[in-house]
């Protein structure tokens, strides 16, 4: 309704301009094109466990998505407030938050982390219900989520949430209040290495070298879980010392730059199926991803339609 009200107004202003003299009745054609157009953009959500998953599987994707118009939304499952080795609950919850806030802006994303405590989710159907109402919400095309084979708990069970919610965001008498979606979202799967009981294995991939600085700035507020080490890192890894903290900054920075490069020659044959040997040989960076069984089946035209970044 809300989309409908604006393309109205955008519409209204645009035929005033255009009697005014102030646009030529080709470049009012042109820019009513625009604003219709803007009813078909992508409508992404990513789902991750704690505040600061779903930044290091798919910042890139996120950031080349906002510089074409498509909206994206990060949702952390939990909020955190267990991870980091010197403190812990609402305080480190509320860090957490404003880590992924400062992240989002960067990316030019919404984000949204709910408040179920950090090691303790479970795939009840509350929060089977709760991830069902988000993607609708959304209105989601593509739904992101880990894989539920992981050595973290809270990863598994945002993976088995996501999987439940597959289904159900169709189904119209499960959670009624919030209507069901029409058409069913392409669910995708974050990489990972774990081997059993089945390996990663990506449908795509995309170089992220366009933006990977936007990510590794994104990923640079996140100082509680990468700089300090989260969970388990201890006080000598980012001490008071200003130049410390830098060099601590830039090691932080260089590892994530590497495990992106690790992603694009770990699939460069994935690469190359999207981007043709040449250009898939020069890219530097990528993210990759995997269909999950359970959504929309895409065929290949349909992917490279939802991600519209071959041809740049
Ligand atoms: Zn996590």
């Amino acid at each position: 309704m809300k989309h409908f009200q604006f393309r109205a107004l955008t519409a209204t202003w645009l035929r005033v301009a255009a009697m005014a003299g102030l646009l030529s009745l080709t470049a009012f054609s042109a820019v009513a094109a625009a604003a219709v157009k803007d009813n078909t953009k992508l409508r992404i959500i990513c789902f991750g466990a704690h505040p600061d998953d779903c930044e290091l599987q798919a910042s890139g994707v996120a950031a080349l998505w906002t510089a074409k118009g498509h909206k994206v939304k990060f949702v952390s499952v939990t909020n955190g407030d267990i991870g980091h080795w010197r403190e812990a609950g609402g305080p480190l919850a509320l860090r957490r938050k404003a880590e992924v806030e400062a992240a989002a802006r960067i990316l030019g994303i919404e984000t949204e982390v709910l408040d179920i405590h950090d090691g303790e989710l479970l795939p009840t159907v509350e929060n089977r219900r709760t991830l069902t109402r988000l993607i609708r919400e959304w209105k989601a095309d593509i739904v992101m989520g880990p894989r539920p084979n992981d050595y973290h708990p809270d990863h598994r069970y945002t993976g088995v949430l996501v999987q439940d919610a597959a289904y159900m965001v169709t189904v119209p008498f499960f959670c009624p209040d919030v209507p069901a979606l029409k058409d069913n979202p392409v669910f995708l799967y974050y990489p990972d290495s774990f081997q059993k009981p089945n390996p990663f294995q990506p449908d795509i991939a995309v170089s992220i070298d366009s933006v990977i600085e936007k990510k590794l700035d994104a990923l640079g507020v996140i100082v509680s879980q990468f700089d300090e080490g989260g969970a388990n890192g201890t006080a000598d890894l980012f001490p008071a010392d200003p130049e410390k903290q830098k060099q601590r900054h830039k090691q932080v920075r260089d590892g994530f730059a590497r495990r992106n490069q690790s992603v694009a020659d770990r699939f460069r044959v994935r690469l190359e199926e999207w981007y043709g040997k040449e250009r898939a040989g020069k890219v530097k960076y990528a993210e990759a991803f995997e269909i999950c069984e359970y959504g929309r089946r895409p065929d290949k035209a349909e992917m490279a339609r939802l991600f519209p970044f071959f041809g740049d």
